[in-house]
């Protein structure tokens, strides 16, 4: 688990912000549902046979004997939600957006952590594959907002209960005589999944996998008929897309469209050789018709995504992306002795609420100290006030880049300031 220090901040605000901007115009309200849920949400939820669940779960035993579960994604939750506070009678859609950190027992390797950050949007109620599409659009439109380049969404359906178990047939017959050449957890997974053994990024497995049956020559009608229209509303939307037969996602609860968001990096290798392109991939998410009611709720049709902030800021870093500018402030105020020093506070809160970007320096006393503090900031003015000041109710005004100073009365000054500030922008 990780800090987040100041430096990197800002890129978190950027993404936090380009994502409150989007959602808001595409009718998505927030959401926050809590870190920790009772264990059985995830279990029956994400999927008693998935990693996510047997693997990477951090689980907590209460004093009362309850076990809980760090929440390791965030759709069973907001279902949880939706079912609990009756969003069914609301009106539907219902379109629901988050962010906040998630937990997940994962080896420690390069961008990945065992506490990280997504963004997180759901739609419920509204089968359409319009709104797969919308869902793809939105992160797709947050990745360009942030300047991202070379963004290739892959796409897949992977049917539902009418046409998913004769396909998982058809794969169990094309995997088993091959099962020696598939890796250890493969050959597990094959019984109990077969499709994810689509999912193995073991070279062994990738092999296998070129020949084996695509589940897009067995979808059922209906199925066919939603992947069909979900490409030709991306088509009409331009976006780029590509088709992954193989794309399965490594949760249990999908139903026809499944889909990742890649970003294709360059690596130049250090002896000459040609360049490689490493994908890597930002968003993923996919349709859950069935979830809703797994988890106790009516039939209700959903649709939702999901992007990983600290790997979004990462590649924001290494392609020199800009984070959110935080204005630095314009003016400073330095303070000589104990009574100018008492009056501080409160003239600050004046200026703050004139909405005057101040910077100060309370803990030090001398006016070469804090003039070269002021100077670091790059101020434009910095107010001095003195014992005398205090006295006759005036501040000194000095103009950074010159050194002139004038003497101003105090209730004038923010209207000083802010038409000074206002002329020199
Ligand atoms: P998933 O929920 O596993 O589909 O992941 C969605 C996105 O979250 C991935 O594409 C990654 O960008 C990010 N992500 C998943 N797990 C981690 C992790 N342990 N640390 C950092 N980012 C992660």
């Amino acid at each position: 688990m990780h800090d987040i220090l100041p430096e990197d901040q800002p890129y978190f605000q950027r993404i936090f912000q380009a994502t409150d901007e989007i959602a808001q115009f595409y009718g998505f309200e927030k959401i926050t549902v809590p870190v920790v849920e009772n264990i059985e949400l995830y279990e029956r939820g994400t999927g008693l046979g998935t990693d996510i669940v047997e693997k990477e779960m951090f689980s907590i035993k209460t004093k009362g004997g309850d076990t809980l579960a760090l929440r390791p994604e965030f759709t069973p939750g907001i279902v949880r939600a939706y079912n609990q506070h009756g969003m069914l009678s609301w009106p539907q859609p219902v379109k629901l957006y988050t962010y906040g950190p998630l937990f997940r027992y994962e080896n420690p390797q390069a961008g990945r952590f065992r506490q990280f950050h997504q963004i997180d949007f759901e739609v419920f109620g509204e089968q359409s594959p319009a709104i797969d599409a919308q869902i793809i659009q939105i992160f797709y439109t947050v990745l360009k907002e942030l300047k991202f380049g070379h963004l290739i969404v892959e796409v897949n359906s992977i049917g539902d209960v009418q046409c998913r178990p004769y396909y998982k047939k058809v794969l169990a017959n094309y995997l088993r005589p091959r099962q020696n050449a598939l890796c250890q957890n493969c050959k597990r997974r094959m019984k109990e999944n077969p499709l994810r053994t689509l999912d193995c990024k073991d070279e062994k497995c990738q092999r296998v996998k070129l020949q084996a049956p695509q589940i897009i020559d067995h979808l059922c009608e209906g199925c066919k008929a939603h992947f069909k229209s979900l490409l030709e509303f991306l088509d009409e939307a331009d976006l780029p897309y590509h088709l992954d037969p193989y794309l399965v996602r490594g949760l249990d609860y999908y139903t026809k469209t499944v889909f990742e968001i890649f970003t294709d990096k360059q690596i130049q290798p250090e002896e000459g050789g040609e360049t490689v392109l490493q994908r890597s991939a930002l968003v993923g998410g996919g349709r859950y018709d069935n979830l809703v009611k797994i988890l106790g709720g009516k039939d209700v049709p959903a649709s939702g995504a999901a992007a990983g902030v600290e790997r979004i800021v990462a590649l924001m870093k290494e392609r020199g992306l800009p984070p959110a500018q935080i204005p630095g402030p314009r003016v400073f105020l330095a303070q000589l002795g104990d009574l100018p020093k008492k009056k501080t506070l409160k003239l600050l809160e004046e200026l703050r609420k004139a909405k005057i970007n101040i910077g100060e320096s309370l803990g030090r006393d001398s006016l070469r100290t804090q003039l070269a503090k002021a100077d670091k900031l790059g101020v434009e003015y910095t107010l001095i006030l003195g014992q005398r000041e205090i006295l006759d109710g005036t501040i000194v005004l000095r103009k950074m880049d010159t050194g002139e100073q004038e003497t101003v009365r105090m209730e004038k000054v923010a209207d000083e300031l802010k038409q000074r500030l206002k002329n020199s922008k």
